[in-house]
């Protein structure tokens, strides 16, 4: 093949492990230079210190409603590898469980109504102006740009223990940034599309193999088998663009690779680097928010549930390892907390002792368990903060430059920073190319239908 049909794909994380893939499928040839060892990105994993295989560095769930991730995963072959949870476990500050399971035979949004009733935290009258919360939400079809999720709320009247013991952990962990922070349009996404839209949009969706082996073995591994060239530990310092105004190849450590397209999925900060002037000013335009994972091993199994949202609590998800892959060491678990910025002073013994100490009020295990080890990892730029006004400055995938094209999950997917935003940026992303290719496009991946019930009280589709 020339280089008239040869694609660069800078950064292998999901955003260009997905536009690989695509641009694959429309018969070009594909090279995916990666400057770490290893390909997934953020979605990454590390060795367990007690000899317990691969750990995520922090635990990654996907929801029913996330098609475009769930499409690439089972059309690599990888669909064994998520386990669907219908379930979700919410604890209580009381401690009482609660086990809330969709119907999967009454037409959404009343699909949700043992979600609401299971809440055993909650009054009648609260679970009452939680739905009602709810349902104003989706019927708002004029989203004001400028207001927060919390400011909106607050205006409507939601009850102060509703705002803290649902919408805070719910939407904080949707997306990744504090309920003071997002933005109105985000939260709403995230409750028509992942609970009020189809009977199976909040299924949680668990990987249960080390999201290093799901992504930089097994995916890595089906691209490789459909023709894409990987290149990893090499980074990329430049791209090429011709005297005629049009991307012609990347350069690395000085060595050039020429190409007829070049799709960019680095993140935010690295594409402002790399692409000054046409990526926009990272730090004064976009802004990242923290996630903290905390990685606890015990000296026995202390989880009773195979993940629980802590509400009312500083650990707001924990997740006991699945017997089929993560972590196989006896006692391991992690708490994850979204929006994590200033935990505890940054003490992270302190972080630890407040998360065992919650772990011991809510699994009767716990109390007599020995922690033998913990690990905090923080990644301060975890996700892109969705603040208000944030969707005018992400960038679509076809820039000023020909031939140029932007992937990643902070580009403009209508998606939070998410895996399925990542994914369905890489689509993007080489839709594009291909069309400035002339060759076919990949087919688009259907969201879920909405019943005909949400599609009266939210409308068709965003
Ligand atoms: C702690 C944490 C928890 C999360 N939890 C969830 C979750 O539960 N569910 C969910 O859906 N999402 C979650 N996310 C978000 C999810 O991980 C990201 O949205 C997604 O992985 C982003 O993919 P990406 O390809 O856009 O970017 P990245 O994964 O960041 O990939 C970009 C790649 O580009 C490479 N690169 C950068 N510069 C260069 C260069 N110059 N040359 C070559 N390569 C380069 C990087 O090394 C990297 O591999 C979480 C993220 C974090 C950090």
């Amino acid at each position: 093949m020339g280089e008239a049909r040869r694609v660069i794909v800078v950064g292998g994380g999901l955003a260009g492990l997905a536009a690989a893939d695509a641009l694959a499928g429309a018969g070009l040839d594909v090279t995916l230079l990666e400057s770490r060892r290893s390909l997934g990105g953020r979605a990454a994993s590390f060795e367990d210190p007690r000899g317990g295989g691969l750990v995520d560095a922090c635990q990654h769930v996907a929801m029913g409603c996330c098609t475009t991730f769930r499409d690439l995963c089972r059309r690599a072959g990888l669909a064994d590898a998520l386990r669907t949870d219908r379930t979700l476990w919410f604890i209580g500050p009381d401690g009482r469980r609660s086990a809330c399971t969709p119907v999967r035979w009454l037409p959404a949004p009343l699909h949700l109504a043992p979600l609401l009733v299971g809440m055993r935290h909650f009054s009648l009258g609260e679970r009452g102006a939680l739905a009602v919360g709810m349902l104003r939400l989706a019927r708002l079809r004029t989203i004001d740009p400028t207001l927060t999720a919390a400011a909106w709320l607050l205006a409507i009247g939601q009850p102060e223990r509703v705002i803290r013991l649902f919408w805070q952990p719910v939407l904080e962990s949707a997306l990744g940034e504090s309920l003071d922070l997002v933005g109105l349009g985000a939260a709403r996404k995230v409750i028509v599309d992942g609970f009020l839209a189809h009977p199976q949009a909040a299924d949680l969706l668990v990987p249960v193999v080390p999201l290093g082996e799901l992504l930089g073995v097994r995916l890595a591994g089906w691209l490789a088998r459909r023709g894409v060239t990987i290149r990893t530990g090499c980074t990329v310092d430049a791209v090429r663009i011709g005297s005629d105004g049009v991307a012609c190849g990347t350069v690395s450590s000085g060595a050039e690779s020429p190409a007829a397209a070049v799709v960019v999925a680095v993140p935010w900060r690295a594409a402002a680097r790399l692409l000054p002037g046409i990526a926009p000013a990272a730090d004064e335009q976009l802004s990242g928010s923290p996630i903290t994972a905390i990685h606890l091993w015990f000296d026995r199994d202390i989880i009773d549930l195979p993940h629980a949202v802590l509400v009312g609590r500083t650990s707001q998800w924990v997740f006991r390892p699945d017997a089929r892959g993560q972590s196989g060491a006896t006692g391991y678990c992690q708490v994850v907390i979204s929006a994590s910025r200033g935990l505890r002073g940054g003490d992270r013994q302190q972080l630890v002792d407040t998360v065992v100490a919650e772990l011991r009020e809510v699994f009767p295990a716990a109390r007599d368990a020995t922690l033998r080890e913990s690990r905090v990892i923080t990644d301060p730029t975890a996700v892109l903060s969705v603040r208000p006004g944030v969707d005018a400055v992400r960038p679509l995938a076809a820039t000023q430059v020909p031939g140029l094209f932007l992937a990643g999950d902070w580009t403009a997917t209508g998606w939070p920073s998410t895996m399925e935003g990542a994914v369905r940026s890489g689509r993007a992303a080489a839709t594009a190319a291909c069309r400035h290719l002339g060759v076919p496009t990949p087919e688009t991946v259907p969201d879920l239908p909405r019943s005909w019930m949400t599609r009266l009280l939210a409308g068709r589709a965003d």
